[in-house]
C-alpha cells in the first residue's frame, strides 16, 4: 500500500498528500490547475503531467475532488478504471452524492477493482494536522488494507456500511451541523437583542440542555471564542459555499429516499441566501450575520 497516486491537490488534497509523503510513502500526484501543481511541487510532492502517469505502478489511488462532475470526469468519462492494475485500491475522499459514488464503485467492481468512499470531516486544519475523520463506505477487507493510510491522514476512521454509506453518513452529519449552527446563531442573536452578554449566554447554554458542538467548539458570535472563525472576521474554516454544496446533496438524498427533512431544507435555503449575498467565501458560522440586522 506504499505507492500512492493522488489526484486533486486543493486545500484538502495537498496537505493530505504531504502527510503521506512525510511518512515515507512514495507519492505521485496530479491536478488540473497549474497553480495547484506549483504549490505541490513547492511542498516537495512529485507532480505528474497526467492522470495516466499518476496512476501507473501504484498500490492505492486517492482522489480529493471538488464535486460529482469532477469525480465523473476522472472515473467514469475516461479509461482510468480499465488502465489501472487490478490490485489497485481506490479511495475517493471527495464529498459527492452517494449515487455517483456507487456508480463509480460498480464500474470499478466490474473490472475487478475495489473502491472505498471515504469523505472526511475536520476541514483544512484537520488535513494539515493529520487529524481528519474518515467516514468510510465499502468492504471491510478494503478498509483494513487502507487503515494505515487513514491513520496517517487522520485520527478517526468510521465504517458506515457498504459502498456509498460513507457519503450518506457525511451528508447526515453536515445537515445536522448546519441545523445546529443556524439554531445556535439565531438563539444567541435573540439573547443579545434582549440585553444578554453573548459570552454569558453561551456559557449558560453550553452547560445546559441547549449545549451542542457549535457552542462548545465553534461559537458563531464574534468575540466569544478567541480562536473561532467568528473572532477572525469569519475567515478560514469551512466555507459557506461548501456547506451549501453539502446541504444541496443532502436534499437530493432526502428526495431520493422520500425522507422528511424540513429543517435540512430550511438550513439549505438560509445558506443559499448567504451565498447569494456574496458570502460564499466566509466560514459557515457567518450565518450569525443573517440574524444581527
Ligand atoms: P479545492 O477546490 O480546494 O480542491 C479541489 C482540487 O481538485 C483543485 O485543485 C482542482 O483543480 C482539482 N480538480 C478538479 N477537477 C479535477 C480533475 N478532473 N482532475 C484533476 N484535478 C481536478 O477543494 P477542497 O477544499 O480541497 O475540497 C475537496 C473535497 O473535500 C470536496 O469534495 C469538499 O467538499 C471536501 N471537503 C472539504 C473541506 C474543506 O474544509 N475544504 C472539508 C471537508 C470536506
Amino acid at each position: 500500500m506504499n505507492r500512492i497516486g493522488f489526484i486533486g491537490l486543493g486545500n484538502m488534497g495537498l496537505p493530505m498528500a504531504v502527510n503521506l509523503k512525510n511518512q515515507g510513502l512514495e507519492v505521485k500526484a496530479y491536478d488540473l490547475s497549474e497553480e495547484a501543481k506549483v504549490k505541490a511541487i513547492q511542498s516537495g510532492i512529485e507532480v505528474k503531467n497526467s492522470i495516466q502517469e499518476t496512476s501507473t505502478s501504484i498500490d492505492t489511488l486517492i482522489t480529493m475532488l471538488p464535486n460529482d462532475s469532477a469525480v465523473e470526469q476522472v472515473y467514469l468519462n475516461s479509461s482510468l478504471l480499465d488502465d489501472l492494475a487490478k490490485t489497485t485500491l481506490i479511495i475517493d475522499s471527495s464529498t459527492i452524492s452517494p449515487e455517483t459514488s456507487k456508480r463509480v464503485a460498480n464500474k470499478a467492481s466490474k473490472v475487478g477493482i475495489s473502491m472505498l468512499d471515504a469523505p472526511v470531516s475536520g476541514g483544512v486544519k484537520g488535513a494539515e494536522d493529520g487529524t481528519l475523520s474518515f467516514i468510510v463506505g465499502g468492504k471491510d477487507k478494503d478498509l483494513v488494507k487502507a487503515s494505515s493510510l487513514f491513520d496517517i491522514m487522520g485520527s478517526n476512521t468510521f465504517h458506515a456500511g457498504d459502498s456509498g454509506s460513507g457519503q450518506i453518513a457525511k451528508l447526515c452529519n453536515n445537515m445536522l451541523l448546519a441545523i445546529h449552527m443556524c439554531g445556535t446563531a439565531e438563539t444567541i442573536a435573540m439573547g443579545v437583542k434582549n440585553g444578554l452578554d453573548p459570552k454569558v449566554l453561551s456559557e449558560i447554554m453550553k452547560k445546559s440542555s441547549g449545549g451542542n458542538w457549535s457552542l462548545e467548539k465553534y461559537n458563531p458570535f464574534p468575540g466569544v471564542m478567541k480562536d473561532a472563525p467568528a473572532s477572525k472576521n469569519y475567515s478560514g474554516g469551512f466555507l459557506n459555499l461548501l456547506m451549501l454544496k453539502d446541504l444541496s446533496l443532502a436534499q437530493e438524498l432526502a428526495s431520493l429516499s422520500n425522507s422528511e427533512t424540513p429543517m435540512g431544507k430550511l438550513a439549505k435555503e438560509i445558506y443559499e441566501e448567504l451565498n447569494n449575498q456574496g458570502m460564499g467565501d466566509l466560514d459557515f458560522s457567518s450565518i450569525q450575520k443573517r440574524y444581527m440586522n
